[in-house]
């Protein structure tokens, strides 16, 4: 039951055809977490925080440095050497005071996402080192809670949708090994702001898609996107055969 103050906050995404009350109530049902709070992780938490996405988990070990600034918006020049975590649950209290949010301020491992995922309706991969994502690849097929899952250098992004309930590939058959493409890291490559700021807002759209129910989210589709030239395409995609993670078709 949505109260005056909430009728008149999500007001604008109520009115959304597919949205209303009901999907309203969805989300502020829903619990999300959100790995890692840099260039992704900023608009992704802000929109679901914004959204009234009702409780969200942070989880980031690393602290905000100068270099964050130009695209990790959650953080302000004050927040340098405070953990991301806190820096963006303070953020996003300061949008909505309404939001439950859990903070975790430290790097996590496989175990740690074994004891976090249960519960969860979603994860929102915004990590950017490789054996954190297969981590967290292999604790979402144990505990059956879908990814969002983004990336971006330079001036690409990618985005997918990765929900073990349905017959989408995991992480691990998209990307076998951590090999020299995948490798590539916004520190050794670069990357431009609103490069990030595109698929973590695509990630947060995809996240709302999927809880709320109103439009069918990315499924079996990879969408790479090409922003030096605005060209966006959509890869399908499949489990590979004899994927260590989830054992193929
Ligand atoms: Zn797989």
């Amino acid at each position: 039951m949505l109260t005056d103050a909430q009728l008149q906050r999500y007001a604008r995404q109520i009115l959304v055809p597919g949205v209303d009350i009901a999907g309203q109530e969805r989300l502020q049902q829903a619990r999300v977490m959100v790995l890692g709070l840099g260039g992704l992780g900023s608009p992704a938490a802000l929109y679901l925080g914004g959204a009234g996405v009702g409780h969200l988990v942070l989880a980031d070990g690393d602290t905000v440095a100068v270099d964050n600034l130009p695209r990790q918006l959650c953080h302000q020049d004050d927040d340098c050497g405070r953990n991301k975590a806190h820096s963006a649950a303070a953020a996003i209290a300061a949008r909505n005071p309404e939001v439950s949010v859990e903070v975790i301020p430290r790097r996590l491992d496989e175990a740690d996402l074994d004891a976090c995922l249960p519960g969860l309706d979603l994860v929102l991969d915004c990590s950017d080192n490789y054996p954190l994502r297969y981590a967290l690849n292999r604790a979402s097929l144990r505990h059956r809670v879908p990814v969002v899952s983004a990336a971006a250098v330079r001036l690409e992004a990618q985005i997918a949708l990765l929900d073990p309930n349905r017959n989408d590939p995991c992480y691990r058959c998209l990307y076998p090994e951590a090999g020299a493409q995948t490798a590539l890291s916004c520190a050794e490559s670069g990357v431009l702001g609103p490069v990030v700021g595109v698929a973590g807002s695509l990630q947060a759209l995809e996240a709302i898609k999927y809880l709320s129910g109103c439009a069918e989210p990315l499924a079996g589709t990879l969408l790479m996107m090409d922003l030096a030239t605005l060209e966006f395409r959509r890869l399908g995609v499949q489990r590979r055969d004899g994927c260590p993670d989830c054992g193929g078709p």
